[in-house]
């Protein structure tokens, strides 16, 4: 748990959020601001700040994160595919520092992958 990171207060309960799946290393909940029809945010427990910050240690630990998309991503509605996005630091504009991999989708095809806003 580190102090101030809103996902670690998810994890502990303090910060209430709509679950949808949870095991002893593992946290998936809906994004309070979905983007798509499904919006799943799927977490560790413990904190990593981001992509940038994993160790070889934790690389069993996204494979099972990352393994596992495809289930949430179908137990959540989206059957027919689906996007994971993990936005990491400053050029890849993440907000909340406690690494998450975000899983949308829904019935209908996303828009393009990336566009220039600048
Ligand atoms: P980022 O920009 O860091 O990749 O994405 C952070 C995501 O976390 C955003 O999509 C935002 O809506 C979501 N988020 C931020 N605070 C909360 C919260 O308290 N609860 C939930 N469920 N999602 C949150
Ligand atoms: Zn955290």
């Amino acid at each position: 748990m580190t102090q101030d990171c809103i996902f670690c207060k998810i994890v502990s309960g303090e910060v209430p959020s709509d679950k949808v799946h949870e095991d002893d290393e593992i946290l998936v909940f809906k994004d309070i601001h979905p983007q798509t029809p499904v919006h799943l945010l799927v977490i560790p427990k413990k904190h990593i700040s981001s992509l940038a910050d994993i160790t070889e240690e934790d690389y069993g630990l996204l494979g099972r994160m990352m393994g596992r998309a495809h289930l949430f991503a179908t137990k959540a509605g989206s059957i027919n595919g689906f996007r994971t996005i993990v936005n990491t630091g400053k050029v890849g504009r993440q907000d909340v520092y406690h690494l998450h991999i975000h899983v949308l989708g829904g019935d209908a095809p996303l828009p393009p992958m990336v566009y220039r806003n600048s």
